[in-house]
């Protein structure tokens, strides 16, 4: 019998695909290295781990694990549409934010079919364009060195945008380059477009921005039928490994994705753990305050060693280290200190860095410091 390829029987789109690269687990490099006490600043989680009530919530929810979840997440989308002034009909739950980005292109696209994203945009995008066999239109970003440099050009994503474009993809900010786009010139970009384009704005950390001009566009939802906006509890309310996400968009498009959303997406301390989350606004508060902490911490301790990272308004840093990033990487890795590589994203010279605590992101500084001072 000869050996089947059962690549060769992958649909088209997935067949060229590349699987998403996560960051290196803890547990992972310890094992390879021998190594203890490492620190991840890799996959921009909140260093202080899930708020109180949420771990309570998530303690309280095991007893009830032999049930199945609220396939209709009653109580988390009356808490989410509570909390952000929109109705319950609007909101979509998901296995994290990248399962309502899953289902909004299995949903909108397909052969044929075009969607619109940014170079150096959130890696998702591109992936699931592909996988769904839809014609991915990628515009460069804005140059290297200019104000919003390697972010959005809006302009450059509006000229891509033709007849067979279904989904506009944006992420503000945007994962890995920390960069964003201002009220004015996300809503230019909205009323510029036809009425039958989605326009999907990722906001997977607009918790920790306090920036003033950076849109909230929820707010939007109104006056755009075809805006969609999603958000997740991964990053600043510290649930990553809960995976609990939500799109917010109009009711039509909410009861289209709740056609192919599978009905338990979300588990029971998921959604507990969610609600509590939600509630809390000091443990909120405070993991922004960290959050700015450790963004000028980090700022300032790489532009000592010379390196110039990217304004941000995420929970991570870009910077650019030069063509030895792939070696820093590995001699950070040495040292127990793990970042993100983003070669993949076509930024080879580059590092991401999560902020941490601040003894973890000077353990990163020092880490640098003995690698790159001769
Ligand atoms: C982390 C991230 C997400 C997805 O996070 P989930 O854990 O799936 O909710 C989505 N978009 C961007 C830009 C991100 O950085």
């Amino acid at each position: 019998m000869g050996q089947v390829s059962f690549a060769a029987l992958a649909v088209p789109g997935v067949r060229r695909l590349q699987p998403y690269v996560p960051g290196k687990p803890v547990e992972e490099l310890e094992r390879e290295l021998g190594l203890s006490g490492s620190v991840k600043l890799a996959s921009n989680e909140n260093p202080l781990g899930p708020a109180p009530g949420a771990v309570a919530a998530i303690r309280a929810a095991a007893a009830e694990a032999g049930w199945y979840p609220d396939g209709s997440a009653w109580a988390l989308k009356r808490a989410i549409a509570g909390r952000l002034g929109v109705d319950p009909a609007q909101v979509t739950v998901g296995n994290g934010s990248n399962d309502v980005l899953v289902l909004l292109a299995e949903a909108f696209l397909g052969p044929g079919i075009e969607a619109v994203y940014s170079q150096y945009a959130f890696l998702l995008y591109g992936l699931i364009i592909e996988a769904s066999g839809a014609t991915a239109r990628v515009a460069p970003a804005l140059p290297a060195g200019q104000p919003g440099g390697l972010g959005h050009d809006l302009a450059a994503m509006r000229e891509r945008v033709g007849p067979g474009t279904r989904i506009v993809f944006i992420a503000n900010p945007n994962n890995p380059t920390g960069t964003w786009l201002a009220a004015t010139e996300l809503r230019g970009f909205l009323e510029s477009l036809p009425p039958d384009v989605l326009v999907v704005v990722d906001e997977a950390y607009c918790e920790y921005v306090s920036e003033p001009g950076y849109p909230d566009c929820s707010r939007w939802l109104a006056d755009f039928p075809n805006l969609v906006v999603t958000r997740t509890f991964s990053k600043a309310y510290g649930l990553a490994g809960l995976r609990v996400g939500y799109a917010l968009s109009h009711p039509e498009v909410a009861e289209i994705l709740n056609r192919i959303r599978q009905p338990f997406n979300v588990s029971i301390p998921g959604q507990r753990a969610a609600i509590a989350a939600l509630a809390d606004e000091a443990y909120l508060r405070q993991s922004r305050e960290l959050n700015d902490q450790g963004l000028a911490q980090l700022a300032h301790g790489l532009r000592e060693l010379g390196f110039v990272p990217l304004p941000s308004l995420g929970n991570f840093l870009l910077v650019e280290v030069g063509d030895e990033a792939g070696a820093l990487y590995q001699g950070l890795l040495r040292q127990g200190v793990i970042v993100r590589p983003v070669a993949n994203y076509g930024l080879p010279r580059h590092l991401r860095i999560t902020t941490g605590l601040p003894e973890h992101n000077q353990r990163l500084l020092d880490g640098l410091a003995r690698l790159t001072r001769r």
